[in-house]
């Protein structure tokens, strides 16, 4: 299997563009929406899950690092993935180096969305998103075509309960804290490709395709 990882801040805009790598045979797996569906589920995991999220406090890497164990090694070995929002954490990097060792794969490179923080809290604040269908839409940056309704689906678009203002403080202290030491973990391994994702949603998918070559 080959990998690659988008790294970047909450609200960098990595969900975004992931539909560009999508296209070019990817399967994006995001930890966020996996965790998302547990609490959907109502199950022992997405409750436990869901008292964290709201705080914008990290999930266990154990319970992380399970899922996607579990779903790297149940599927096809010559599969390409996405992956985005994992790893979050040193531990759940070094893990992931682990796993894609011991199934023959590679690491091909890591997309890093670099984006001030200002820009990011206004992102988050405006974020909306589909219940049914997971699109996400951005009430100016990105608006459905249909008013307030899902363009896909038809449906009302909700608002995530960690995307208030104080959360998404919260979770930005969390990154710099726990995920930006994983820049340097992967620059000593010559696999990140620096985006800048401080620009319309059009440039920054072509720099991600471009960032493939
Ligand atoms: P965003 O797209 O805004 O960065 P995500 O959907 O990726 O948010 O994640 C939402 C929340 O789910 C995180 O704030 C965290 O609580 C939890 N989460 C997602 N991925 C991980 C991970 N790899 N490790 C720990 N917690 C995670
Ligand atoms: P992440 O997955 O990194 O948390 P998202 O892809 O969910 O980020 O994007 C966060 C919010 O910012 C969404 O409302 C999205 O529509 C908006 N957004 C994403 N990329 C851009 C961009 N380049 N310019 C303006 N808004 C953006």
């Amino acid at each position: 299997m080959n990998a690659v990882v988008l790294l970047g801040p909450p609200g960098a805009g990595k969900g975004t563009v992931a539909e560009v790598l999508v296209d070019k045979g990817y399967k994006h797996v995001s930890t966020g929406d996996l965790l998302r569906e547990q609490i959907r589920l109502e199950t022992p995991l997405g409750l436990e899950a869901k008292e964290l999220m709201d705080r914008g406090r990290f999930v266990p890497d154990s319970v992380v690092v399970g899922m996607i164990r579990g779903l790297l090694e149940s599927s096809d070995f010559s599969a390409k993935y996405l992956f985005d929002g994992f790893p979050r954490t040193l531990v759940q990097a070094e893990k992931l180096d682990e796993l894609i060792a011991s199934l023959n794969g590679t690491l091909e490179h890591v997309a890093l969305l670099e984006c001030p923080f200002d820009a990011i809290v206004e992102r988050l604040i405006g974020r909306r998103t589909c219940g049914k269908c997971g699109s996400v839409y951005h009430v100016t940056f990105n608006p459905p075509s249909n008013g307030e309704l899902c363009d896909v689906e038809g449906c009302a678009l909700t608002q995530r309960p960690d995307d208030t203002e104080e959360t998404v403080r919260e979770r930005l202290a969390v990154y710099e804290k726990q995920t930006a030491p994983l820049i340097s973990y992967y620059e000593a391994k010559n696999l990140v490709r620096p985006i800048n994702a401080n620009q319309p949603i059009s440039a920054v998918r072509a720099d991600v395709l471009k960032s493939l070559a």
